[in-house]
């Protein structure tokens, strides 16, 4: 191929080897000056196997080195997973930020955080806009999800046109905001897409997701027979839900309590848009105390189990203004996001425990539908769309590859799984992977960026799981142990026959006998004295514990 010859390639970065931290990047151009878009950029959440990482993040090494090329972040809808990551990367690829007016409201909020408000040009585009960001025209389509304002867009270029569809399902009845644009959809399909890249989360469920207004006429019907305080779980970012148990409670005669910060920043972001406006005023946490229990509804955060979140402080009893009991119920409409089992289960045993009764989907089909597709949706858009290139997005492995053999029984001509870091090329000729740059995920370790699994992340984890060995050792001038060695333990357990005063002890002893018999050289240096008391110490407490702590040596010369 002649070199100086366009093409139009898509790349994710994020997204593609998982369901969350979608990154996606269009480019244009001939290989050596291609013009970027990212589409989205998110972040998924840390777990169990993560300590003291609690979000992460897609690596944007590759498309940082091409900073200058990159015209626009453009921004599909406002959940975490697409929007999470802006107030940490931006200041690597410093481009003007496209979103509608909900996402743009939360974006804000997310830079303010950052502290980068002043920095950051955010252009609002109106639902259905169109606009041009150099060799790239979008026009945005309005779908339906769980959040306000789920756009799906249609990328052109001279080379072709890619539907990318974010995050959608067809639901008639979204509560809030219009149904699906289908009308667009068929248009777009018309006039011909190259490439649809297309979310595949439910890939592996048959039918359709359902529709918000079902769950609001289930969840009016379950309220309504609830006697005591009432509690709600659900994802804040959706507005229709949140708007649904407005409706039942005050059906039930009960007045709405928010409760969490990510619930007053999405009612915020909804009034920005005109949303929630004609319901009654909320109850703030101190004055729904004086209501009768039947008379209020807490809506909550957390049903994810998240620790801080409203409620697991609700369910270990230390919220400051709010409690639970015998008598009181907690619904929760939401799913469990895989990964979270555990820590859900937790919470609803921690409620269970104070007498509150636990209500979900599981006993009562229709108090949450998802927000993606089933199969019966993606074969629907496809006859929308009706792509020449078929490229799942918006999973994992499992997921793209059963989207991928899905398409093809569509009778999709091509398709492309990619992972993460691989370059598909569009166009021209066959779509095909032509390169894997660099990819991977960044760890917000406390307040520090980090690479994935970095040397502090396994020291902890490490550290978790064997417990912690301190030593002091004391050196004189002419490198001889001036005072005994001292071992401290954090997380090591003994007993009545061997006290872990004992054990240090025996430790210490083992320690002073390895630096004795250092030749007297190496013991003027730190590190080889570290390292063969670690040496030793590692042994010894293999014998004692049948397990390998992290050995902390400390040497002091005198
Ligand atoms: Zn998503
Ligand atoms: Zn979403």
């Amino acid at each position: 191929m002649n070199t100086s010859e366009n093409e139009l390639v898509f790349l994710p970065l994020g997204g593609s080897n998982e369901i969350g931290m979608n990154f996606n990047l269009y480019g244009f151009g001939p290989p050596h000056a291609r013009k970027w878009i990212i589409v989205d950029i998110g972040v998924t959440f840390g777990d169990q196997t993560t300590p003291g990482v609690d979000i992460i993040m897609p690596d944007p090494s590759f498309i940082e080195q091409h900073r200058k090329d990159i015209l626009a972040i453009v921004l599909t809808h406002a959940h975490e997973d697409h929007i999470g990551a802006i107030g940490w990367l931006w200041p690597r690829l410093k481009a003007p930020v496209y979103a509608t007016p909900f996402t743009a409201f939360l974006v804000r909020e997310k830079l303010r955080d950052a502290d980068l408000l002043d920095k950051v040009k955010i252009t609002e585009i109106p639902l259905s806009g169109q606009f041009d960001i150099g060799p790239f025209h979008i026009e945005l389509v309005t779908l339906t999800h769980s959040i306000p304002e789920p756009n799906g867009m249609a990328i052109t270029t001279p080379l072709g046109t890619i539907l990318h569809t974010g995050d959608w399902k067809i639901d008639p009845d979204p509560l809030l905001g219009e149904p699906t644009d289908i009308t667009a959809l068929k248009r777009i399909g018309d006039k011909g897409v190259l490439a649809m890249v297309c979310d595949s989360t439910n890939v592996f469920q048959e039918g359709s997701a359902g529709s918000e207004a079902d769950v609001g006429v289930a969840l009016e019907q379950l309220i309504g027979t609830l006697k005591g305080k009432v509690a709600v779980g659900c994802f804040a970012s959706n507005v229709a839900r949140m708007s649904s148990v407005i409706r039942a409670a005050e059906k039930a005669g009960r007045r709405v309590c928010l409760l969490g910060r990510s619930m007053h920043r999405m009612a915020a972001a909804a009034r920005s848009v005109g949303l929630l406006t004609d319901c009654k005023p909320f109850v703030n946490d101190q004055e729904a105390n004086s209501f009768p229990k039947s008379k209020i509804l807490y809506l909550c955060t957390g049903s994810q189990g998240e620790s801080r979140a409203a409620l697991s402080r609700i369910a270990e009893g230390n919220h400051p203004h709010i409690s639970l009991g015998e008598g009181d119920a907690c619904v929760f409409s939401s799913r469990v996001i895989p990964g979270n089992e555990i820590p859900i289960r937790n919470l609803q045993n921690r409620l269970a425990g104070r007498g509150v009764r636990l209500y979900s989907d599981r006993d009562h089909p229709g108090i949450h539908v998802s927000g993606h597709p089933c199969r019966d949706e993606l074969a629907q858009m496809y006859q929308w769309a009706r792509p020449q290139i078929a490229i799942p997005t918006h999973g994992e492995r499992r997921h793209l590859l059963e989207h991928l053999a899905f398409a093809r029984e569509l009778q999709t001509p091509q398709a492309v799984a990619p992972k993460n870091g691989d370059m598909v090329r569009l166009a021209p000729g066959r779509a095909e992977i032509i390169d894997e740059v660099v990819s991977g995920r960044l760890f917000l370790d406390g307040g520090v960026l980090t690479p994935e699994n970095s040397d502090p992340l396994r020291e902890r984890r490490h550290a978790a799981a064997n417990g912690v060995l301190i030593v002091a050792v004391t050196l004189d001038k002419k490198n001889k142990l001036a005072a005994d060695v001292e071992v401290r333990g954090i997380g090591l357990p003994g007993d009545e026959d061997y006290p872990l005063s004992d054990a240090f002890d025996d430790l210490a002893e083992d320690a002073e006998d390895a630096i004795a018999n250092m030749a007297a050289e190496a013991r003027s240096d730190d590190r080889s004295v570290q390292q063969a008391v670690g040496r030793t110490l590692k042994k010894t407490a293999q014998r004692i514990w049948e397990r390998r702590p992290v050995v902390e040596t400390v040497v002091v010369r005198l």
